[in-house]
């Protein structure tokens, strides 16, 4: 994924880009930048965070910058943000962004008249270098960010920093979002995360549109480009990866999880015989305490923590490429509590279930430290699909979901999407059969997915607002001519 945040002001306002990129810190472990433009002109940093914390990595940096503009991201990908100077002049830029269409439009590029790109280790190239190319094929910088906005198959969300103000672009789809805070008659800040610019000073002030295009100085800011009517806000922000304290939409995180745990609750309620009901609620730390929290006080079975994360050595979540050592790396962070887990029955929620290694890993940690039952409910429904709109390293390939494993088992390959479509719906058989061999397959007392129908009203916009790609293949607009929000 990623985040980025920015601000213009007044006064001098590095410690307001520093702390505000770092409070993005949990949308991105690879690598971290800010931009200022001070008395020196245009001063850069860009450090790898992955064995250690933004603030470490930043801190004699910001003794040396200077200025009253700055941007700063948390990128899981490509080094930026990066200063580029063009016919639009000089400007600093950094993105979201997810481009499916990458060799069409750098051949495009070539073709009129781009002579090179910097190419980073792998061969490849960097996306924000690739957004700015297409900015630069215009004739102003909003009519550039447009472009851009339009040309990007996946998603894109950005900044562009000039040594006036920041130009911000919402994805077309909205799918990523994008707010503007402001700090009195002093400054405006402009954030992916709503919640980073509270402790600074700032209060809410505007939440951009999908595709929406606003420039914003020290003094105010005009929107250059309405928000269009579409939107396909990704609901996995609210699931899992957004903070607990952001909103989106105006729909807080932490609120969205309770109404997720609680629905779950108001399910179970109906079928738990007498004697089956569990001990306890927990959930898998830290992305599935609140949920549990909603569970808890709707069930009325009392929140606990069997297992508790050692987070003074582990304060960053070091993420390796390989599979093997993350699964290590996950076990060894969880310490069990005795106490809470022998002889009893648990229910245990998490965000989601993917790969379902990890999770059956935690269930036989609980059933080796004597725990009698392990009831799980994912706070999400079975995951169908891949995402082809944001960076997020969920799975290679859609055979990592267990879903498709069982269903590839159960059906052969080339399973069609009206099949698919069939295991999506909470009321089918196929449904019915393939959360039991899931339940089978990782040694669950029992599972229950939340449903869909009851994670759109958690969240409590209309469906169609919503992207849901990844559980129904549901919000996957193309750009049509004639649009009707597919
Ligand atoms: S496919 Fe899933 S993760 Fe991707 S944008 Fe849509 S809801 Fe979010």
């Amino acid at each position: 994924m990623g985040g980025i945040f920015g601000v213009v002001s007044k006064k001098e306002c590095v410690l307001d880009v520093f702390f505000g990129t770092d409070y993005h810190s949990h949308l991105g472990t690879r690598r971290a930048g800010m931009a200022m433009y001070g008395d020196r002109g245009f001063d850069r940093a860009i450090h790898n965070i992955q064995n250690s914390p933004f603030r470490t990595k930043f801190e004699r940096d910001v003794t040396e910058f200077n200025g009253n503009i700055g941007i700063g991201c948390i990128s899981d990908y490509e080094p930026q943000p990066l200063l580029i100077q063009s016919h639009l002049g000089s400007y600093g830029i950094t993105t979201v962004c997810k481009i499916n269409n990458m060799d069409e439009l750098i051949a495009e590029a070539y073709n009129v008249g781009r002579t090179q790109f910097l190419e980073m280790s792998g061969g490849n190239i960097n996306p924000t270098e690739l957004v700015a190319t297409l900015i630069n094929q215009k004739d102003t910088i909003a009519e550039g960010i447009q472009y851009a906005l339009e040309r990007v198959d996946g998603s894109l969300t950005l900044l562009v920093m000039t040594d006036k103000g920041i130009y911000a672009g919402r994805d077309l789809y909205g799918r990523t979002p994008l707010m503007i805070g402001k700090k009195e008659d002093e400054a405006y800040c402009v954030a992916f995360e709503s919640f980073s610019y509270i402790n600074l000073g700032y209060k809410d002030e505007k939440e951009l549109g999908p595709g929406e295009i606003v420039y914003i100085t020290a003094d105010g800011y005009e929107t250059l480009r309405p928000a269009q009517d579409i939107m396909k806000i990704c609901t996995f922000l609210w699931i899992y990866y957004g903070y607990p304290t952001s909103t989106y939409e105006g729909v807080n995180v932490e609120a969205m999880r309770y109404n997720c745990g609680k629905a779950l609750a108001i399910r179970d309620k109906s079928s738990w015989a007498d004697d089956v009901k569990p001990d306890l609620v927990a959930g898998v730390p830290d992305s599935g305490t609140a949920h549990a929290i909603g569970y808890a006080n709707e069930s009325g079975i009392p929140f606990s923590r069997p297992f508790i994360k050692y987070t003074p050595t582990w304060p960053r979540s070091f993420m390796p490429t390989d599979q093997n050592q993350r699964n290590l790396i996950a076990r060894m962070k969880l310490i069990p509590v005795d106490r809470l887990i022998r002889g009893k029955s648990l229910l245990l929620i998490d965000d989601s279930i993917v790969r379902g290694t990890q999770l059956r890993e935690t269930t036989e940690f609980l059933y080796n430290s004597g725990a009698g039952e392990v009831h799980i409910r994912p706070a999400c429904p079975p995951l169908l699909h891949g995402c082809k709109f944001l960076n997020f390293s969920r799975s290679n390939s859609e055979y990592d979901l267990i879903t498709r494993r069982v269903i590839r088992e159960r059906e052969g390959e080339n399973v069609s999407d009206e099949i698919l479509k069939d295991y999506a719906d909470p009321d089918s058989m196929n449904y019915k059969e393939m959360v039991d061999e899931i339940k089978k397959q990782l040694n669950f007392t029992s599972l229950r997915f939340h449903r869909l129908d009851d994670m759109v009203e958690s969240v409590g916009l209309p469906k169609e607002r919503l992207c849901t790609y990844c559980w129904d293949k549901q919000g996957d607009c193309h750009k049509c001519a004639s649009c009707n929000g597919c």
